[in-house]
């Protein structure tokens, strides 16, 4: 397969759904973002993703659950456009929860604003890493977005780990864990459908967003990304692919490349950048993101450029030091 191949072309009408394979339904909801819409699915009587917690997403909901019985939300990831309506899911029909224990926690505390999840302790790390703070400066004050988005959360769940067996729809999906985007990703592969639920893991035209975040400021989420998508590899090449935004596609291993070679020229472009010169994570955004950044887009285009130098420097690729300003530069050596 030397292409990405669609073979559903039209994206479902809102409050409609399209059976993707056997028994599995895609539905797509409206993000107030960029970003415009996110699919999640429906496998018999599990919902996977839940959209962000507001009354367009909920009233679109009724329209697609009015004749159904709902037994169980499954949740691929905290993001709140995944998890917004899981607790409101969860009560309207008695269901079970499941998820990964790091998605669990994580949404409890991004809520709370709890364990160094506020908007202010991520500002902190962009201005050390050289984001102007004339730009830092519009981008605080937004409050807790992610409580706005997902206004409640479940107070108990079921924990999925690697390798666990998920029935659903009479078929067995086999729980995969991923990281670098989320502290503990869930996908689902189902080996009878050849379908997986990859959310956010494995994008058709988008590349996952991988960011150094407040709580973990010297973390290489970006190893862990790259290692964590090679597993894509070992699902087979037809394999269709839910993913949570863009069409449903085969040609998984052929995607992972195209995403490692992207990596790879960002990398390429930092180390001829920082030939002979010492700059931070902000003085390289231009360089990285080409197209203007408002402030939402600042918040990932900081921590993916942060995320690409750390990735560099652990590799013993770059050296960094803190100047007298407290700024983290990195030189190519
Ligand atoms: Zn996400």
């Amino acid at each position: 397969m030397a292409s990405l191949a669609y073979p559903h072309p039209d994206m479902p009408a809102p409050g409609e759904t399209i059976e993707v394979a056997p028994g599995v339904r895609w539905l797509s909801m409206p993000l107030p973002f960029a970003l415009d819409h996110i699919n999640l699915w429906i496998v018999d009587d599990t919902i996977v993703d839940t959209g962000i917690g507001d009354e367009k997403t909920r009233a679109l909901w009724e329209k697609i659950l009015s004749h159904k019985q709902i037994k169980r939300v499954v949740l691929t990831h905290y993001h709140p456009d995944h998890a917004g309506n899981a607790a409101w899911l969860v009560q309207k029909f008695g269901a079970e929860f499941w998820t990964t224990q790091g998605e669990y926690l994580t949404a409890h505390a991004v809520r709370a604003s709890s364990a160094g999840y506020t908007t202010e302790a991520v500002l902190e790390v962009f201005r050390k890493n050289g984001l102007p703070s004339e730009r830092a400066a519009t981008m605080g004050g937004r409050g807790n977005r992610y409580a706005a988005l997902v206004p409640d959360f479940p107070l108990s769940y079921r924990r999925i780990i690697e390798g666990d067996r998920v029935k659903m729809g009479g078929h067995e999906w086999r729980a995969f864990i991923g990281h670098g985007h989320a502290p503990e990703h869930l996908s689902l592969y189902c080996e009878a459908l050849n379908v997986v639920i990859a959310g956010d893991m494995l994008l058709s035209t988008i590349s996952t967003n991988v960011s150094v975040w407040s709580i973990d400021p010297e973390g290489d989420p970006l190893r862990l990304f790259l290692e964590s998508l090679k597993r894509y590899r070992e699902l087979p090449e037809d394999v269709l692919v839910l993913p949570s935004h863009g069409k449903p596609f085969r040609g998984a291993h052929v995607r992972v490349g195209e995403l490692e070679s992207h990596h790879e020229k960002h990398f390429a472009k930092l180390l001829e950048a920082l030939k002979g010169k010492s700059l931070s994570a902000g003085d390289l955004l231009g360089l990285l993101f080409r197209r203007p950044l408002d402030a939402h887009q600042t918040f990932f285009a900081m921590g993916e450029a942060i995320a690409h130098l750390h990735y560099l420097y652990y590799a013993g690729r770059l050296t960094r030091s803190n100047g007298a300003d407290g700024i983290m530069r990195y030189a190519a050596s």
